[in-house]
């Protein structure tokens, strides 16, 4: 008889990896001795997801949705900052199976790279070179321009009186490298401004 809620325990591909690493290890272990050897198995290395805190998140790339798990390390200790030291597919997924194509198989690299924006970037009007700006510089700047230019032009209704609530001078873009967040709050934002220049490649 069944216990009431009994739920059997999947086997995941990274337990079946871990399995199969400590099944070598006992055999290289076994041959080792076999010959003759002492060996306590120290010189097999530990997996880099060893000690990592896994996350799950969905890769931005395309419509197709594929999960994915993040490996981070160094966020349990004090004063340490978070680093990503692997992203794979998520072999609990029914979307892809633990698979990635190759632009989610690259998400690591594209987290990494250096090339990587961490600042607000302005080139003002008529100005040749880019400035760095402070958030607390840059997001009033951006609030109060985006509010004048909706009041000067927000269409609340038609030529044949029909709401459309739509503002058809500011445009923006997202982009599937934002974080998911980052884009779910951008669609977000654009409806309530009622912006309808909008362009997106990630899929939400
Ligand atoms: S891994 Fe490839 S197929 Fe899957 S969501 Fe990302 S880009 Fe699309």
């Amino acid at each position: 008889m069944k216990c009431k809620g009994y739920m059997p325990k999947r086997s995941s591909r990274r337990d079946f990896i871990a399995r199969s690493a400590a099944t070598t290890a006992t055999t290289a272990t076994g041959l080792a001795a076999s010959n003759g050897e002492i060996s306590n198995g120290a010189h097999i290395p530990a997996l880099k997801t060893a000690h990592t805190t896994k996350t799950n998140s969905i890769c931005p790339y395309c419509a197709v949705g594929c999960s994915v798990t993040i490996h981070t390390i160094g966020d349990k200790a004090r004063n340490v900052k978070p680093h990503i030291v692997h992203i794979e597919g998520d072999p609990e997924s029914p979307v892809n199976r633990g698979t990635l194509c190759p632009k989610g198989a690259s998400l690591e690299e594209f987290v990494q790279s250096d090339r990587r924006l961490t600042k607000v970037r302005h080139r003002a009007a008529g100005a040749k070179e880019w400035t760095d700006l402070t958030w607390e510089e840059a997001i009033p700047m951006m609030a109060s321009r985006i509010k004048a230019s909706r009041d000067k032009a927000f269409v609340e209704k038609d030529e044949k009186g029909r709401t459309v609530n739509r503002l058809d001078n500011v445009a923006m873009i997202g982009g599937c490298t934002d974080t998911n967040e980052i884009n779910y709050l951008l669609s977000k934002f654009r409806f309530g401004l009622g912006l309808l220049a909008y362009e997106n490649q990630s899929r939400l």
